[in-house]
């Protein structure tokens, strides 16, 4: 799991300076591998070649960009094994849960969007016009650790199978699974330039993307924080911008549902993935008068959540990724203390100091008498907390569900028409009523501070085009 390379029109290259970035595995800190320190000599590279290899990708047909397309996934379907040990490793992802979010459902996603493009019109005539759909150009990915692989598949894929050219930044806590994907369309062929990859930190390799005249557009995945910055500086050069930001979602619990099933879904929402989820439902709003029932199904469902080593088949929750998360999820819960919301599941965990060389575990942790202005309510901690917010009518759950900055996710459990008249009122991306599953086809994104545009479906597809109007009075054939 040591890359010493790059990869820039179509070569595997050292980056200028030779240096390196060395990932830690988050369970054991022992260091399982690294990638190379890219830098703004890098990413000039590689914007250069992807902005070369833009008109002939964009003139390349349809059905020639998917056979590309379906080499290197038949690439990553032959490396499942290595990309599950990936994920265990730099992230401590547990290993039944490393295969199926962090492996297999990328991989169905991007088997999904090779389906979806095949049906997608890309022109449409009007009385006196055609409507086309054209690439934007060379997009800018940058992308986070909490799912690397399906992070960097929700934006790579759509935008090269609709004819855009791509330089990846990916995290550099969790940067792995970006280099298989690189060797997947090393030995897809793809022409070079197409798709660039260069590792690196955010204030090198991030900004330089962003600022880069020769890019088009940014499509980043992030924090909040960390998309305003990128937004601010992509939007000098006007380019065209989608973010997919964090989250604080309501789970709204009515009068007559069924508790237990909504307090599972809760449950493995926030703790799955170590609660390092965007869509994570961490904020439980419940009736007053369910209070006691709801955190006695809590506690005892919480006990089910085997804490520890992710090569284990038994564990669910492995260590936060990092010893920054660490810290973070531990100052929340401090915090949390502090503002007198009350524990009654997990503990305060070990100081750094305390820790010594132990991975960065953080058990199950769940908040009662937590108020919605608590910072604990309004703020992503992003580990496995959950805080239990109480109403009494529903007019004060939707306004408690509303009232935050974020707008990712949500869910409503009830009687099916009255939670689906509350999941209208809720001002979120998307939501989930009584357990709904997630369809592969339906778009994701975020109202308000999380986020401008949408992934996933023939939305996700979309962000990537431009759309011009071309006046005449005949169709021509058009060959995207
Ligand atoms: P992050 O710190 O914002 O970093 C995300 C990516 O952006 C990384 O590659 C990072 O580089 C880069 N970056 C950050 N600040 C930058 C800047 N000012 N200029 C250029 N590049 C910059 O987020 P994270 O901690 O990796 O990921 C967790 C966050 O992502 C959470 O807030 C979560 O909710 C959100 N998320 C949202 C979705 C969604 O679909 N809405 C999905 C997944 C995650 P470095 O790695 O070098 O720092």
């Amino acid at each position: 799991m040591f890359y010493k390379e790059l990869y820039i029109n179509g070569e595997w290259v050292k980056s200028n300076l030779d240096e390196i970035i060395e990932i830690e595995n988050p369970a054991t800190r022992d260091i399982i591998g690294s990638v190379p320190k890219g830098n703004e000599v890098d990413v000039e590279l590689a914007v250069k070649s992807a902005a070369l290899a833009f008109d002939q990708w964009k003139g390349t047909p349809m059905e020639s960009r998917i056979l590309y397309m379906e080499i290197a996934l038949n690439y990553l379907k032959a490396k499942k094994e290595l990309l599950v040990n990936m994920e265990v490793a730099e992230l401590g992802a547990p290993l039944k849960w490393a295969e199926r979010a962090h492996v297999v459902g990328p991989i169905i996603r991007f088997e999904n969007y090779i389906k979806l493009v095949k049906n997608y019109k890309f022109s449409k005539k009007l009385t006196h016009a055609t409507i086309v759909k054209e690439p934007v150009g060379v997009v800018g990915c940058i992308t986070p650790w909490n799912y690397p692989l399906g992070q960097i598949m929700q934006k790579v894929i759509p935008a090269i199978l609709t004819g855009n050219t791509v330089v990846l930044k990916p995290s550099q806590i969790a940067p792995l699974s970006a280099m298989v994907l690189a060797e997947a369309f090393h030995y897809a062929k793809l022409p070079k330039g197409v798709f660039n990859l260069v590792t690196g930190r955010a204030g090198e390799v991030g900004n330089a993307l962003a600022k880069h005249k020769l890019v088009n557009m940014i499509s980043f995945t992030g924090s909040t924080a960390g998309g305003r910055e990128v937004a601010k500086l992509a939007l000098d050069s006007i380019k065209k911008v989608a973010l997919e930001l964090g989250g604080k979602s309501p789970l709204i619990i009515l009068e007559g549902a069924d508790l237990e099933l909504a307090v599972k879904a809760g449950l493995s929402s926030c703790y799955d993935n170590t609660g390092q989820t965007c869509a994570a439902l961490t904020r439980m709003i419940v009736p007053k008068k369910y209070l006691g029932q709801i955190e006695t199904l809590i506690i005892d469902n919480s006990r089910n959540y085997i804490v520890g080593n992710p090569n284990d088949a038994n564990t669910h929750i492995g260590p936060l990724a990092s010893l920054k998360q660490y810290s973070k999820v531990r100052s929340y819960i401090q915090l949390g203390l502090d503002e007198g919301a009350k524990l009654i599941v997990g503990e305060l965990p070990k100081s750094e100091n305390e820790l010594g060389n132990e991975g960065y575990y953080v058990k199950p942790t769940v908040f009662t008498n937590v108020n919605n202005q608590m910072r604990i309510a309004r703020e992503e901690i992003f580990g496995p907390v959950i805080c239990l917010i109480t109403y009494e009518t529903i007019d004060e759950a939707i306004e408690i569900a509303n009232d935050t900055d974020y707008g990712l996710s949500g869910a409503v459990f009830g009687p099916d028409i009255l939670a689906n008249k509350v999941a209208l009122a809720i001002r979120t991306g998307s939501i989930a009523v009584n357990d709904g599953k997630r369809d592969i086809d339906a778009p994701f994104g975020g109202y308000k501070q999380s986020g401008i545009g949408r992934e996933g479906g023939l939305q996700g597809i979309e962000e990537f085009l431009e759309i011009k109007s071309i006046f005449n009075e005949v169709n021509p054939i058009i060959n995207i």
